[in-house]
């Protein structure tokens, strides 16, 4: 079965997203002792923001290598959904993690420490070197739809960094101590902003929405016009991880549809849910007869 031809094979090594883990890891360690070492709650924002980078890249590292094993007689789908359930727990960790970190920085606006602006300055060049290297490091690990979306998230993160750089440089010259809350809040909602659109991604595909960029009655209506069939009914589009669709349909065939046109007619139909974007598709044909006894109007069975 994980060898059929309309499965495409994961070809990723993951080694990038492996090298990127452990640098972001050891950096969010850091990161988290400057940013009690400085006194400053941007650099724990930023600590926050590469805890939860850190969990995102760990969950995508072992479950690209545990995909490999493709389906298995206890996870029939293979384990491209555990992704999904990944990223609620990383999106889950990084909201609870915003929400103590807001508490703390809000009142800090009025009621601001004394940052260690130097120190600050020292762990935000660090902080570019090291997020740049990773960037570059992923990318050139692979190119695969998961790498690229890591390596432009991290070159994001380098500018974040770039703001903790000026923030701190600034403060370093002046003595304008609410730079560090307010950059911290900034970096905090941004954190916020990303997990909100993660969630909503992540949630939809929990509950077996149609994936995003699939016109079901387009679909629907393609299926009906596939030479032979009479009628299609009981689309179900949905999605493993956001990139794996899949699709499940009954069509009707005229009576005296033999083995052989059934067969070709499948290849239609299934060219048709292919070049929509499904990977893996299951058609259900049925009679004018059968179809009669489960229409809508008619009790379902
Ligand atoms: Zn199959
Ligand atoms: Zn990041
Ligand atoms: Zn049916």
């Amino acid at each position: 079965m994980a060898n059929d031809h309309h499965h495409h094979a994961a070809g990723d090594n993951g080694k990038g997203v492996a090298t990127a883990f452990f640098l972001n890891l050891a950096f969010t360690v850091v990161e988290i002792i400057g940013g009690f070492w400085t006194g400053s709650i941007a650099i724990l924002s930023d600590a926050l923001h590469d805890l939860g980078d850190s969990l995102s890249l760990g969950v995508a590292w072992y479950f690209q290598r545990l995909s490999r094993k493709g389906r298995t007689p206890n996870f029939t789908y293979g384990y491209k959904r555990f992704n999904t359930l990944g990223a609620i727990i990383t999106g889950v960790v990084l909201v609870a993690g915003s929400v103590l970190i807001l508490t703390r920085a809000v009142p800090a606006l009025w009621d601001p420490g004394e940052p260690e602006a130097e120190g600050m300055i020292y762990l935000a060049i660090l902080g570019v070197v090291v997020n740049g290297a990773a960037a570059f490091r992923v990318r050139k690990g692979g190119d695969s739809l998961n790498e690229r979306v890591i390596s432009w998230h991290l070159l994001e993160d380098v500018l974040g960094w770039v703001a903790v750089l000026v923030g701190s440089i600034i403060m370093y010259f002046y003595d304008l101590p609410w730079i560090d809350p307010a950059l911290s809040i900034g970096i905090t909602l941004y954190i916020l902003y990303g997990v909100v659109q993660q969630l909503w991604k992540a949630g939809k595909i929990i509950v077996q929405a149609a994936p995003e960029g699939l016109d079901y009655s387009d679909i629907e209506q393609r299926l009906k016009s596939v030479a032979g069939v009479t009628d299609a009914h009981h689309l179900h589009l949905w999605t493993l991880d956001g990139q794996y669709h899949l699709a499940s349909a009954h069509l009707v065939v005229e009576d005296a549809t033999s083995v052989a046109d059934l067969r070709e007619l499948k290849e239609r139909a299934r060219s048709v849910l292919h070049e929509a974007g499904v990977e893996h598709a299951t058609l259900e044909f049925e009679t004018e007869e059968e179809w009669a006894g489960h229409r809508p109007d008619t009790p379902d069975v």
